[in-house]
């Protein structure tokens, strides 16, 4: 059994934070920090004092609690070596295939550039789950801001190799408008029907759509099912023009 407990909360308008506390030596890391006052909150509902920082990209809604919960914790942050220069309270870098131990566990770093150019993503394969940052989202991907679609395609394809049972949190719930979305591009998937309405449900009594898993995105997530690189680069452009 995996000794990592995992607990998400909402912040800001659309963003969500993860705490990764570790049982028995009572590590706690936050994934990004969106909001040094929503992490804070979360911290001490649950009675943990942090002790790392994760990020996965350089934008501001991922970076900009870092300051503060390091002057009031010390934590140590660890974040994207290709971003170094754009975070400037970074403690450690890594880069893809890195790893490093958190707790009890090994994190692999897995690289995914696309969104931003050093988007790092965290892989901790004895507890099964990943942190997808702003790469991939439940039914959705995030916007190629920095990077081009054959690169979030490449980087979309290392988290489809995951195993299927890989829990899945990332940045943001945006599943509802992704949803709509999908089903525009395959209106005949049962199983992306069925899970459209689940979220229509959860979301009318104001919960998360989140965690996925890279089973379940592999069923449902239109980004995911597509054939090769041109052709998600079609209906991530249908997407930024819907
Ligand atoms: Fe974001």
């Amino acid at each position: 059994m995996s000794a990592l407990k995992f607990h998400q909360f909402a912040c800001l308008s659309d963003n969500y934070g993860v705490l990764i506390h570790d049982l028995q030596t009572g590590d706690t890391a936050s994934i990004d920090a969106p909001d040094a006052d929503a992490v804070e909150n979360a911290l001490k509902g649950n009675g943990w004092s942090l002790t790392h920082i994760l990020v996965t990209n350089h934008h501001w809604d991922h970076t900009q609690g870092i300051a503060e919960l390091k002057s009031k914790y010390g934590c140590h942050v660890i974040g994207p070596q290709a971003e170094a220069s754009k975070i400037d309270t970074l403690d450690e870098t890594k880069n893809d295939g890195d790893q490093f131990t958190f707790g009890g566990e090994t994190a692999d770093v897995i690289s995914t550039p696309g969104h931003t150019l050093g988007m790092i993503n965290f892989y901790f394969p004895k507890s099964g789950v990943v942190f997808t940052g702003d790469t991939l989202f439940a039914l959705g991907c995030g916007r190629i801001f920095e990077g081009d679609a054959n690169m979030m395609w490449n980087s979309l394809s290392k988290l489809a190799k995951l195993p299927p049972e890989t829990v899945v949190y990332c940045g943001h719930e945006y599943t509802q408008a992704n949803a709509n979305f999908c089903i525009t591009i395959k209106p005949e998937n049962q199983a992306l029907a069925q899970r459209a309405k689940e979220i229509d449900s959860l979301r009318a009594q104001g919960k998360p759509t989140l965690p996925t898993t890279i089973g379940l995105e592999l069923e449902t997530n239109s980004f995911l099912r597509v054939g090769d690189a041109a052709e998600f680069a079609r209906i991530r452009t249908a997407k930024d023009n819907a």
